[in-house]
């Protein structure tokens, strides 16, 4: 039988759909039983018709849609619920889909502040008016895409490895479920864990070897744990797993602190709160923090990022 398989991208950098790409041969393997019925990645596909003026979003039948992005404007609103409709089952494709992602960034501010910004830049002409016509109305928050339809897998990183993203499309593919590490980034990090340290702001290289090997808690080449070296890394709070069929994750395999890009563990936690608690159970003082609304930097959905405390918060819900 051929599985049928839709895909969108929303509020997205099409980091996602390069991951699919990004499969390689696997994708040839993929064909023999799957069916690209909508991928705008790799098809021509026009929402509006050919004048650009039909304000449709028709989506072919598919067994399963891989939505890719979150939702920021009236056009992700109106797509994700004709995915929902055209497709039996809905992956949550990325950390934007699952969690809002860099675009729920935005969640820190209000729309006239976006807008403001839009018009100080440089390459926008001065005088300028915010657009209005012929582009999509702006919702109120940044949303991840479980808060406008139901979900039926997560499928979480910026982007997802393309190991897993092939083992999700065969087991969905064979009706099995295809599940990620329950366990965090440091559960699997080589790094040596034996002291304490003071959080500072990561203004220089890292004084680290460029590669570190799989481990089982022991520390390999020289690698020591970021945190104790006072470096906000993100492992404690991260869910495993980004680094696809190898066993280490990705940046830490390349020398640099996690950022926490394979969203919260456990789902749908707060990395933020996580976070400050793992660093206060560790002794670290918080005042050493020079913010922590970064922390949620790729989980800022499901309302967890919201204009600075004592702000006046204009928003509605502009669903
Ligand atoms: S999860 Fe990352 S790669 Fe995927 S659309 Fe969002 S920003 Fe791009
Ligand atoms: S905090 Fe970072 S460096 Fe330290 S053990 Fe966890 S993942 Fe490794
Ligand atoms: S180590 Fe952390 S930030 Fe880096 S790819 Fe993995 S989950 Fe993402």
């Amino acid at each position: 039988m051929t599985v049928r398989i839709a895909g969108e991208a929303l509020n997205a950098c099409s980091g996602c759909e390069i991951s699919f790409l990004d499969m390689g041969e696997r994708c040839i393997t993929l064909m023999e039983t799957l069916q690209i019925v909508h991928l705008p990645l790799l098809m021509d596909s026009k929402h509006s018709g050919i004048t650009g003026r039909d304000h449709s979003f028709d989506i072919p039948e598919a067994d399963i849609g891989l939505v890719s992005g979150s939702i920021k404007t009236d056009d992700h609103f109106h797509l994700a619920r004709a995915m929902r409709k055209a497709c039996s089952t809905v992956v949550a494709l990325g950390t934007c889909a699952g969690h809002g992602g860099i675009p729920a960034m935005a969640n820190a501010y209000d729309n006239q502040e976006i807008e403001q910004c839009f018009l100080s830049t440089i390459s926008t002409d001065q005088g300028s008016l915010f657009p209005s016509a012929h582009v999509p109305a702006l919702m109120d928050t940044c949303r991840a895409v479980d808060e406008i339809i139901r979900v039926d897998h997560y499928l979480p990183g910026c982007p997802p490895h393309p190991d897993h993203i092939f083992g999700l499309l065969t087991a969905l593919a064979k009706g099995q479920d295809y599940d990620l590490p329950a366990k965090s980034v440091c559960s699997n990090c080589p790094a040596l864990r034996n002291g304490k340290g003071e959080v500072v702001r990561l203004l220089r290289p890292l004084d680290l070897p460029a590669k570190a090997s799989p481990g089982t808690g022991e520390s390999r080449n020289g690698l020591l744990c970021f945190i104790e070296q006072g470096f906000l890394c993100m492992g404690p709070v991260t869910i495993d797993g980004c680094g696809g069929n190898s066993s280490l994750a990705r940046c830490i395999e390349a020398g640099v602190p996690c950022r926490g890009c394979f969203g919260p563990l456990p789902y749908p936690g707060d990395q933020r709160l996580a976070m400050l608690n793992a660093l206060v159970s560790n002794g670290i003082d918080m005042d050493s923090l020079p913010e922590t609304r970064s922390l949620l930097r790729f989980s800022g959905g499901h309302g967890r990022l919201t204009p600075p405390f004592g702000k006046k918060d204009t928003r509605t819900d502009g669903s």
